[in-house]
């Protein structure tokens, strides 16, 4: 699967390694498997699904995280950067890899008490994660478990995440 996420060094600045999902987003097999395996963390031993919503971080959350919702039989909530979404939000701001940002969520969508799984592409340093959890929490919900496609294990972004289960299908 690895060779479906192509690095791309210096982008988008010196220094960094991009991991390019594009590829893998392309290849029908490859994108079927990773959506069925993200899926699993938000389920039971016995297959049942455990959350009431999936939250995906703009922009490449919103590719897997939203067929990872149809998958569960969940809705998809998309949290966006700063100034995109109409309705009233909560609003975090968090460092990156690379510069820092604003997300936000609505905040009527997630409901007080809905367990949430959350779905990114990669987890760097894991401050996305971190606020993503935090935005969660402010609208009243808790979330279950994070799934991600790949994680860059040298930057130690589970350490943000404050022991939630993480899932992830690659660690570089
Ligand atoms: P972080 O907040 O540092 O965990 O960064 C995670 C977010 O930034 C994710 O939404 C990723 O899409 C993006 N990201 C950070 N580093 C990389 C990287 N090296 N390659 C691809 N995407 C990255």
């Amino acid at each position: 699967m690895q060779r479906l996420v192509p690095d791309v060094p210096d982008f988008p600045e010196p220094g960094i390694v991009f991991k390019d999902i594009t590829p893998l987003l392309a290849d029908a097999d490859g994108f079927a498997a990773v959506v069925d395996a993200l899926a699993t963390a938000g389920r039971d031993e016995a297959g049942e699904t455990v959350v009431d919503v999936v939250v995906g971080m703009e922009s490449r959350g919103f590719i897997v995280g939203a067929p990872v919702a149809l998958a569960l039989g969940t809705g998809f909530v998309p949290v966006r950067k700063a100034g995109k979404l109409p309705r009233e939000t909560h609003a975090v701001t968090y460092d990156l890899e690379y510069g820092s940002a604003t997300l936000e969520i609505h905040r009527d969508a997630v409901r007080p008490g809905q367990r949430v799984l959350l779905v990114d592409d990669v987890l760097a340093t894991g401050g996305t994660a971190a606020a993503t959890v935090e935005l969660v929490r402010l609208c009243g919900g808790t979330t279950h478990a994070v799934a991600v496609l790949m994680e860059l294990g040298f930057l130690d972004g589970r350490a943000a995440l404050d022991g939630l289960p993480l899932t992830t299908l690659m660690t570089v």
